[in-house]
């Protein structure tokens, strides 16, 4: 489904992100790890367009989008949920939710997939007519993915979606990307929570000082010691 290749980020002298090839199969879950500062934002920054320097070759269902804008990239069906639970604070949760879906114009659809998300994410509903910047830091996180949703993606990318989240929180986040899962949406999710990113994903990449270290099954990188040990600061399997 997604296949970018050879990418490169660089800001001005720094090398963020160094010939880097990754690919997302249609249906599949793909964890993208790695320490802070490795690039992972840069890289997925960089096959959603957002991040203007960037090299390499994006395909998407089997188009050449590198040369799309942000805007033309998200009508192919590609969305991308950035980190820090970007809300537009000063709009409602309904307000919030209907501008995700500006790129469409099935009004219907766009009214159906509301009250679908809102069965989803029932906090949504009980908040719908308040501010977002009235919701928790969890609540704003599923605001931020159901907002992504409204766009009908069919990759969903996810930077860090646990970030600064509590526990418990976290695992209801995790959840919900499960139900998403069993939907049949393919997902590429920045994760810093290595564990659950593995319990959740199929396959993974590591990078590392803008560079790829590992590609492989979660089984796979789990059962590495070294990746894990060296990369992730964590024991193996
Ligand atoms: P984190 O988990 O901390 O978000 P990351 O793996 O997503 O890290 P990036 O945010 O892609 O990494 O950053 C990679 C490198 O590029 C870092 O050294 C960072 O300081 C640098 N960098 C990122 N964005 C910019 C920018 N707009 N201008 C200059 N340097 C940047």
């Amino acid at each position: 489904m997604l296949e970018a290749s050879g990418i490169h980020v660089s800001y001005g002298p720094i090398k963020a992100v160094r010939d880097v090839s990754i690919a997302v199969g249609e249906g599949e879950i793909v964890a993208l790890l790695g320490p802070n500062g490795a690039g992972k934002s840069s890289l997925i920054g960089a096959i959603v367009g957002m991040v203007a320097k960037a090299k390499g070759t994006v395909r998407f269902a089997g188009e050449d989008i590198g040369a799309l804008s942000v805007e033309a990239i998200v009508r192919r069906g590609i969305t991308l949920t950035p980190e820090g639970r970007r809300v537009f604070a000063d709009l409602t949760v309904g307000e919030n939710l209907r501008l995700g879906a500006a790129s469409r114009r099935d009004k219907q659809g766009v009214a159906d997939d509301i009250e679908k998300y809102l069965a989803m994410f029932p906090i949504l509903r009980a908040r719908f007519n308040a501010l977002a910047r009235m919701l928790s830091g969890g609540e704003q996180q599923m605001l931020a993915i159901a907002r992504s949703l409204m766009s009908r993606p069919k990759l969903l990318m996810l930077d860090e979606p646990s970030l600064g989240l509590a526990p418990r929180i976290v695992d209801q986040i995790f959840e919900l990307l499960t139900q998403l899962r069993a939907d049949g949406l393919t997902m590429l999710v920045v994760e810093q929570n290595v564990h659950e990113a593995l319990a959740f994903a199929d396959r993974a990449y590591v990078v590392a000082s803008g560079k790829l270290v590992f590609a492989g099954t979660a089984a796979e990188l789990q059962a590495s010691g070294d990746v894990m040990e060296m990369y992730l600061g964590l024991e193996g399997t």
